[in-house]
Formats: C-alpha cells, sequence, structure tokens
C-alpha cells in the first residue's frame, strides 16, 4: 500500500514493543542465569528470571490478541520493574541511577503525551522518594545532598523536555496525515486516501462477503461554468456540491475528491440497486440546488457494484466506463456497470 505510515501509524510502536520485549527476555537470561549459577545470587536471579517470564507472557498475550493499547502498558511496566528492582538491588550506586533517563523517551512514545507525562512523573517522584528516605542508611557520601538535588533536576529537565517532544511530534503526525489525505479546496479525502479507503473496504468485503458499491461522480460541461463565471466561482461550485453530497449520504459512506471536478463515493453494504438510489438522490439534490447565480449545475453518475475477488482497478474501470455511458446517454443521469438502464 502506499502510505504505509498512515494507514498504520503504529508500526514503530510495534517494532519498539517486540524490540524492548526481546532485549529484556535475552539480558535477563543471561544476567539471571550467571547470577545464579556463578554468584549463587538467588533473589536477583530469582528477579531476572521473573522478568523474563514477564516478557514472554506480554509476547504471547500481544501475539494472542493484537491489542496494542494494553501491550504498550504492558512493556512500560515490564520496563519499570527492571529498573526499580535494578535501582533498589544496587541501592542506587554502581551508576544505576543512569537507567532512570531510559523511561521518558520510551514511555513518552508508547503511551503518549498524556499518559506519558504520567507515568514519568509518577515514577520519578517515587524513585525520589525511595532516595530521600534510604539516604540517611546508604553509605557515607554515597548520595549527597547535592548529588541528590542534581538528579531531581535532571529528572525534572527530562521530563519537560520529552513532554514537550512527544507533543511536537504527534501534533507535526496529525498535520501530516491531515495534509497527505485531505483535499484542500473540499475539505474531504484526496485520491491518494480514496485508493486507501478503496483498498481497505475490498480487503474486509472479501471477508464480510457484505456486497460492496462504488461511484464515480462527474460535473457536466464544468469547464463551462469556469468559462463563464472564473475559476474562483467554479472553486465555490466544488465546495458547495461536496456540501449537498455530504448532507445526503451515510457516515459510513466514504466521500473523496477523485480529481478536478471527479468525486468517488465508496458504499459498504451496499448493492448496485441501492447505490443506484442513493446516486438518483445525489443527482437530484445537485440539480435541485439554488446556486443564486446563473448557472445550471448537473452530475453524472457511473456506479459499480465489486465482484468477489475483483480488484480496484477493475472495479474502477467498471464505475469509469458506467459514468461515460451517463455521459454519452444526455449527462445528468445515472448508470451502472453491467446494467443497461433505461
Ligand atoms: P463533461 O460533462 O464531459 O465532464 O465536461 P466537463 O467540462 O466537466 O469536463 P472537462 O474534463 O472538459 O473539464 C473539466 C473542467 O474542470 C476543466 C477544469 O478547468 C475544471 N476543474 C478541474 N479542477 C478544478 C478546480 O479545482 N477548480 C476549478 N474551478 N475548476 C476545476
Ligand atoms: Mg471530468
Ligand atoms: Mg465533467
Amino acid at each position: 500500500m502506499q502510505h504505509s505510515l498512515l494507514t498504520d501509524p503504529n508500526r514503530h510502536k510495534r517494532r519498539l514493543l517486540k524490540a524492548i520485549l526481546l532485549i529484556i527476555f535475552m539480558v535477563s537470561l543471561v544476567i539471571g542465569s550467571i547470577n545464579l549459577l556463578w554468584f549463587q545470587a538467588y533473589s536477583i536471579g530469582a528477579l531476572n528470571y521473573i522478568s523474563m517470564a514477564l516478557c514472554a507472557l506480554i509476547w504471547l498475550y500481544y501475539q494472542h490478541t493484537h491489542n496494542l493499547r494494553v501491550a504498550v502498558w504492558l512493556v512500560s511496566g515490564a520496563v519499570m520493574f527492571n529498573l526499580a528492582s535494578f535501582i533498589v538491588l544496587a541501592q542506587g550506586g554502581g551508576y544505576s541511577l543512569i537507567w532512570l533517563t531510559v523511561l521518558p523517551p520510551l514511555v513518552f512514545f508508547l503511551l503518549g503525551k498524556r499518559a506519558g507525562s504520567w507515568v514519568t512523573a509518577i515514577f520519578f517522584a517515587a524513585a525520589l522518594l525511595y532516595f530521600y528516605t534510604q539516604m540517611p542508611h546508604l553509605p557515607p557520601q554515597r548520595l549527597a545532598t547535592g548529588a541528590f538535588l542534581n538528579i531531581a533536576e535532571v529528572m525534572l529537565v527530562l521530563f519537560l523536555i520529552f513532554r514537550f517532544y512527544e507533543g511536537a511530534r504527534s501534533e507535526a503526525f496529525a498535520e501530516l496525515v491531515r495534509i497527505s489525505t485531505m483535499d484542500k479546496l473540499t475539505g474531504i479525502y484526496n485520491r491518494a486516501k480514496l485508493d486507501d479507503v478503496l483498498e481497505q473496504h475490498i480487503e474486509l468485503m472479501d471477508r464480510s462477503e457484505q456486497p460492496l458499491s462504488i461511484m464515480l461522480l462527474d460535473l457536466d460541461h464544468f469547464k463551462v461554468v469556469n468559462d463563464q463565471f472564473g475559476h474562483l466561482q467554479g472553486d465555490k461550485v466544488l465546495q458547495e456540491v461536496t456540501k449537498v453530497i455530504k448532507r445526503a449520504i451515510r457516515k459510513t459512506d466514504q466521500f473523496g475528491r477523485w480529481g478536478g471536478e471527479e468525486f468517488m463515493l465508496i458504499c459498504p453494504n451496499t448493492s448496485a440497486e441501492n447505490a443506484a438510489c442513493l446516486a438518483e438522490k445525489l443527482r437530484a439534490a445537485v440539480q435541485d440546488f439554488d446556486w443564486q447565480f446563473a448557472v445550471h449545475i448537473t452530475v453524472s453518475i457511473g456506479i459499480a457494484e465489486i465482484a468477489a475477488r475483483q480488484s480496484s482497478v477493475q472495479a474502477l474501470q467498471a464505475a469509469d466506463k458506467a459514468l461515460y455511458r451517463a455521459k454519452n446517454n444526455g449527462r445528468n443521469r445515472v448508470e451502472v456497470a453491467g446494467h443497461a438502464m433505461p
């Protein structure tokens, strides 16, 4: 498909999720085995193995359900479990605190700005509380007040930077999706998006065995409107036609601008006969619309019901052929592929 990142915006999240699970699993296996067999450090080894088991369970859960929303929370939990157990076991020594810095980029990316902020803030606050209460019990000079404040400041800076970073990233991504999928003039789907939506509906139709119809709508003699009233007026007509059609269709119908003065409507769960009824309604609505200037706008419509295992290209060719028939038979009319309409 053309826009893999746009049609599947969670692609990188899924990759990161799998990579984290694999890394924690492998590292826990190796370190856990060394701890158990070499150092006879049973409690640490047991923690390593628990973490390994957690990763395996999350992996199985995700493979089984494909529920990314839950899986990202489980993985964030597994990472925090590892961070917390490592810092507590090392009693904040051995530069273990440096591991705290990996949390914000990870949870902001996996959980988003809001949840990422909460998780980071709560985990960091808990870590500071732990250091503060443990400070008197740690060996002298291990965590002096200055060092403690340093850590707190770095945590705050990390929190703010990554919160801002994730906010900017998700906003830019949303804008990118909008620009690349919507038509600027009419505010409806553009051709690239229609291509994707049509492919998705054809895949769905093959599984659900519900009928699926598509419609190509082309304004009649539109060149004359531009020639007589200018392009700006022509643009307004395109915007108004969009509104007229949007008012008449169902929420589940997918409507977009195919290009120029041509539009496409994808009608799920709709047979050719039902699509023809809707098309007739749309044709009449455009014809009856009061344009408030001396213009007569009409639309010709070609319909194709998509047959089982038919490709999008074949379906579009069929709808296009029906549209040409509508034009050749006098315009301002509806034709269905494979049907001779009176
Ligand atoms: P037909 O009934 O055979 O479809 O005739 P037509 O004039 O509609 O078709 P033709 O393909 O000859 O011309 C289409 C016109 O649509 C030409 C072009 O200037 C106009 N057009 C395409 N895109 C836009 C646009 O974004 N704004 C405006 N104002 N006009 C556009
Ligand atoms: Mg045209
Ligand atoms: Mg036209």
